[in-house]
C-alpha cells in the first residue's frame, strides 16, 4: 500500500482528496510496464493511433467543465483560466494527433542506391510537470510523445495531481492503454528521481525550476539522455513612450498578476520609458487597484490565491514594505492570498529584479531609450518571455531581436499558442514544446542506404 499525501484547496485551506505517493519500487514497476507496452504501441497503425488520440481530444473536451471545476478546487485557478487550461489541453492533443500520418523522414539523393531516413520514437518518455498549470504543461508533453509513438510516466507536482489523473482516465476511457499512459503520483525526490535515473526512461521533459532542471540534466547526461527543460522567468514588460498607453497600461496587470503571478512569462519586470512614467502609472495604478481578488469560484474573479502558505511565506520574503508603489486588495482568509503589488526598486542588483518571485509582484524601473531598455531587459539569467509597448512597427521589431528570450509579444501579452514553438534562452531552458516540430523531440533518425548496385 502506497503512502497518502492530502490535496488541499488554496482558496479554502480545505483538504479535498488523498492521493498516492507512490515509492521507488512502485515507479519502477509502472516504469517497467510501460517499457513493455511500448514494443506493442510503437506498431500501432498512424491512422489508428490517432484516431484513439483524436478520441482521447474529444473525450477531454466534453470533460471540460469537470476539470476545470477541479482545477479550481485543486489549484486555486479562477474558474475563467481553469477552463482555458481544460481547453487548452484537449486542443494540444487534438493538434499532435494530427502529426502521426505526418511524421515521415525524408529520401536523401546519393550514388549507387537509395538513401532513407526514419523517425522512430524513443521509447519511454518521462514527463516532470509543476504546479503551476497543471493540465497544459502536462499535455505540452504527453501529446506529441504518444503521437510519435511514445509511451508516457507522467509525473504531476505533488500537490496539484488531479486533473492529471483524471484526464489519464480519459485517455484510458478512449481506448488508450493504461500502460501506454500512466500518471505516477508522488515526490519529486523519490517518484522523479527514479524516472530520470532509471535507464528504461529513454527521455525526460522537465518543467519547474531551474534549480531542479539543473539536478536533472547533470543526471540525465550520466546516461546520455535527453531532456528537455522549461525552467523559470523574470520577464520584462517593455513601455515605449510612443505606444498606446491606455491600452499598455489597462493590460500590464494581467502580464504579471495573471494565476497569482505563478506563471512562468509572468513579466516581473516593468520598464517605462522616462518621459512617460508620470502619466503611464497613473494610469497603470487605477489598473491594479480595479484587479478583483477573490473566490475563484466567482464568474468575476481575475485572481485567486497562491498556491500554499509555504509558497506565500516565499513570496513576502521578496516584499520590503519601503519598496511598495501601490498595491491591490484580497481576501484575508482562509485560504493563501496575497495582494497584487508593485514595487519601485532603485538597486539594479535588487534580488527582486534577479529572482523569480513566483507571486504578484512587479518591480518597476525606468529607462531613456531603446539601448537601454534592451539592456535592462536583457540583465537578467533567465529568458522566456516579454513585451514591449511601442507604435513604431521598426522600433517593435528591433527590440524584439535585441532581446535574448524565446518569446515575446509586441502591444501583446501573448506568450504561448499551442501551434507556434515555446521554450527560453539562457536559464530558462533547453530545446522547444509546441509548435508543428514537437513531435521531432521524441524521435530517434535512422538513416538507411540501400545499395542499388548489386
Ligand atoms: P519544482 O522544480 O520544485 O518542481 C517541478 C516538478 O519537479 C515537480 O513535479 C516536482 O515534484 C519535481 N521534482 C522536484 N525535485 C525533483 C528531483 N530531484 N528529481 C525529479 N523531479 C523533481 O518547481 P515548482 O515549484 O513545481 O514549479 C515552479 C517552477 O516551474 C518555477 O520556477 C516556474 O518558472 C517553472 N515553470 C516553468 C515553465 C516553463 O515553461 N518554462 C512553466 C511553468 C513553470
Amino acid at each position: 500500500m502506497s503512502d497518502l499525501r492530502e490535496i488541499i484547496n488554496p482558496a479554502t485551506e480545505e483538504v479535498i482528496a488523498e492521493v498516492p505517493a507512490l515509492s521507488v519500487k512502485e515507479t519502477e514497476a509502472a516504469i517497467a510496464r510501460s517499457a513493455a507496452a511500448f514494443a506493442s504501441w510503437r506498431k500501432v497503425a498512424p491512422g489508428q493511433r490517432a484516431a484513439l488520440l483524436r478520441a482521447f481530444a474529444a473525450n477531454v473536451m466534453s470533460h471540460k467543465e469537470e476539470l476545470a471545476l477541479l482545477e479550481v478546487r485543486n489549484s486555486g485557478h479562477t474558474i475563467g483560466n481553469a477552463r482555458w487550461e481544460a481547453n487548452n489541453a484537449a486542443d494540444v492533443i487534438n493538434y499532435y494527433s494530427g502529426s502521426v500520418e505526418r511524421l515521415s523522414g525524408r529520401q536523401i539523393p546519393v550514388a549507387g542506391g537509395i538513401d532513407i531516413t526514419f523517425k522512430e520514437p524513443v521509447g519511454v518518455v518521462g514527463i516532470i510537470v509543476p504546479w503551476n498549470f497543471p493540465m497544459p504543461i502536462a499535455s505540452w508533453g504527453f501529446a506529441p510523445a504518444l503521437a510519435a509513438g511514445c509511451t508516457v510516466v507522467l509525473k504531476p507536482a505533488e500537490i496539484t495531481p488531479l486533473t492529471a489523473m483524471r484526464i489519464a482516465e480519459l485517455a484510458h476511457e478512449a481506448g488508450i492503454p493504461e500502460d501506454v499512459f500512466s500518471v505516477l503520483t508522488g515526490s519529486g525526490r523519490i517518484v522523479g528521481e527514479t524516472m530520470v535515473a532509471d535507464p528504461r526512461v529513454k527521455k525526460i521533459v522537465f518543467t519547474g525550476s531551474t534549480e531542479v532542471g539543473i539536478h536533472i540534466q547533470t543526471v540525465a547526461a550520466a546516461q546520455i539522455k535527453p531532456v528537455t527543460l522549461e525552467l523559470g522567468g523574470k520577464s520584462a514588460n517593455v513601455v515605449f513612450a510612443d505606444a498606446d498607453l491606455d491600452k499598455a497600461a489597462a493590460t500590464a496587470p494581467y502580464s504579471v498578476f495573471d494565476n497569482a503571478g505563478q506563471d512562468c512569462c509572468a513579466r516581473s519586470r516593468l520598464l517605462v520609458q522616462e518621459s512617460i512614467y508620470d502619466s503611464f502609472m497613473e494610469r497603470f495604478e487605477e489598473a491594479v487597484r480595479s484587479v478583483r481578488v477573490e473566490d475563484p469560484l466567482l464568474e468575476s474573479a481575475e485572481m485567486g490565491p497562491l498556491i500554499s502558505a509555504g509558497h506565500r511565506k516565499t513570496v513576502e520574503s521578496f516584499v520590503d514594505e519601503s519598496m511598495v508603489l501601490f498595491r491591490g486588495s484580497c481576501p484575508s482568509g482562509p485560504g493563501y492570498w496575497y495582494p497584487p503589488t508593485v514595487l519601485e526598486v532603485s538597486d539594479p542588483n535588487h534580488r527582486v529584479l534577479k529572482e523569480e518571485i513566483f507571486g504578484p509582484v512587479v518591480a518597476v524601473q525606468t529607462f531613456s531609450d531603446e539601448d537601454e531598455a534592451i539592456a535592462l531587459a536583457n540583465d537578467s539569467d533567465y529568458g522566456l518571455s516579454g513585451s514591449i509597448w511601442t507604435s513604431n512597427l521598426g522600433r517593435g521589431i528591433r527590440v524584439s531581436r535585441g532581446i535574448e528570450t524565446g518569446n515575446l509579444s509586441v502591444n501583446s501579452h501573448s506568450s504561448v499558442r499551442y501551434w507556434t514553438p515555446f521554450g527560453g534562452y539562457k536559464r530558462s531552458g533547453l530545446g522547444r514544446e509546441l509548435g508543428p516540430d514537437a513531435t521531432d523531440a521524441f524521435c530517434e533518425i535512422k538513416n538507411v542506404f540501400i545499395n542499388t548496385d548489386i
